[in-house]
């Protein structure tokens, strides 16, 4: 019997678990259906590719079901074998997970002690806080100056204790960039207790020439994983894989935190397959490109203002309550990101879709915006004053 009398459930849970709080994803789209009748929603709060998975990945997912009752190949070797040709490193470098999110976890077992602390950006991706007070670590958030990483404030929150510093870059939900040569002075300043992760989720996005080679610090040793996933421009996040390339000898000790089979067989036939689909990728990027291009006009139309993103989505300031406008824009069966959980009460994230989608999405904003009172607007404004 559970709970015993006289004892609560409570008192069972993990003190780090009884702390945290449920993560919330973006609304799923089925859920939107059900509950409002709309029949046609647009879902563009997750930052996945419009476009879909390879065509050469559903192929060889078609063709890896029959063997669904086969264990997957815990050690991935086929496609750590086509990564490392790809990335121009060592097979030995290489760990793969169910979605980056689980190295982020896998990372937080395999190095953080309790009382330790993880220093990350504000506002930036929740996983990493979340994996370090699971651990029974603290997590330091560095305010961002004008939504890009302060580095300098970073450094200076270095102490003995400090154990892993998290930098998405591209960062979410800002969609800015480190630059190469802020990476390279970050580095020159890292006292060797502390293990730099590089989140680069959505790099395969990135335009800017100054965009760091992080593998190349990892390829001389540094004390660095650059974690990169298979669920944004390869278009698979329903399959969940995601992977870190790190100095041989972490992966070791993060192959000793990693379940024995937790990168799926579908995942794996549909990851090989998206890797040699050339065309595939470059065409989310050119989309994502011209997407980019027509909602700056857009926006700029309406007299929005946005952070310049790297990346395949935008951070948009609508000068009203974001919750309201994400529950407005629901109505018409579009699905946004409300920025209060990143402490950005009048900002919202959108995803970069198709032509007619982003066409879609901004009609919708703009009927939206419209249906809020000057009233709301002005309250905002004081509210930012403050
Ligand atoms: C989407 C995203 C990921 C990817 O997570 P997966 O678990 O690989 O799907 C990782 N980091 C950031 C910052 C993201 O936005």
């Amino acid at each position: 019997m559970l709970p015993h009398q006289g004892e609560s459930l409570t008192q069972l849970v993990r003190e780090e678990v009884l702390k945290l709080q449920p993560y919330k994803p973006g609304k799923p789209s089925e859920e939107v259906k059900r509950e409002l009748g709309v029949e046609d929603v647009l879902k563009l709060a997750s930052n996945e590719n419009p476009i879909g998975p390879s065509p050469k990945a559903l192929e060889a997912i078609q063709a890896a079901l029959k063997e669904v009752h086969i264990y997957p190949d815990g050690g991935c070797h086929s496609l750590k074998h086509a990564l490392a040709s790809h990335l121009k490193i060592g097979e030995e470098n290489l760990i793969l997970g169910n979605g980056s999110d689980e190295i982020i976890k896998i990372i937080a077992e395999t190095f953080l002690n309790q009382g330790e602390e993880v220093i990350c950006g504000d506002p930036t991706f929740s996983q990493y806080a979340w994996a370090a007070r699971i651990m029974g670590a603290r997590c330091v958030a560095v305010p961002m100056k004008n939504f890009h990483y302060d580095l300098e404030a970073i450094s200076l929150k270095i102490r003995p204790r400090t154990k892993l510093i998290f930098l998405g870059n591209p960062n979410n939900p800002t969609g800015t960039m480190i630059t190469r040569q802020e990476v390279d002075n970050l580095l020159k300043n890292i006292p060797p207790h502390v293990i730099v992760v590089f989140d680069e989720a959505y790099s395969e996005y990135v335009t800017s020439p100054d965009f760091p080679d992080t593998l190349a610090y990892v390829r001389s040793g540094a004390q660095v994983i650059t974690l990169r996933t298979f669920s944004k421009i390869y278009g698979l996040a329903g399959l969940r894989i995601g992977y870190a390339v790190a100095p041989p000898e972490m992966v070791d000790y993060m192959n000793r935190a990693r379940n024995p089979f937790n990168a799926n067989s579908l995942a794996q036939a549909a990851a090989l397959a998206s890797l040699a689909d050339h065309e595939h990728v470059k065409k989310s990027q050119k989309l994502v490109a011209e997407g980019i291009k027509y909602l700056y006009r857009e926006f700029k139309r309406m007299g929005l203002s946005w952070v310049p993103t790297q990346a395949n989505f935008v951070l948009l300031h609508v000068g009203v309550d974001s919750h309201e406008l994400f529950r407005k824009m629901l109505q018409e069966g579009v699905i946004v990101r409300p920025c209060g959980i990143f402490g950005l009460r009048d900002y919202i994230r959108v995803t970069v879709g198709t032509w007619a989608q982003n066409s879609r999405m901004v009609r919708t904003l703009e009927n939206c915006l419209a249906s809020f009172s000057r009233g709301d607007k002005l309250h905002m404004e004081q509210a930012a004053a403050k």
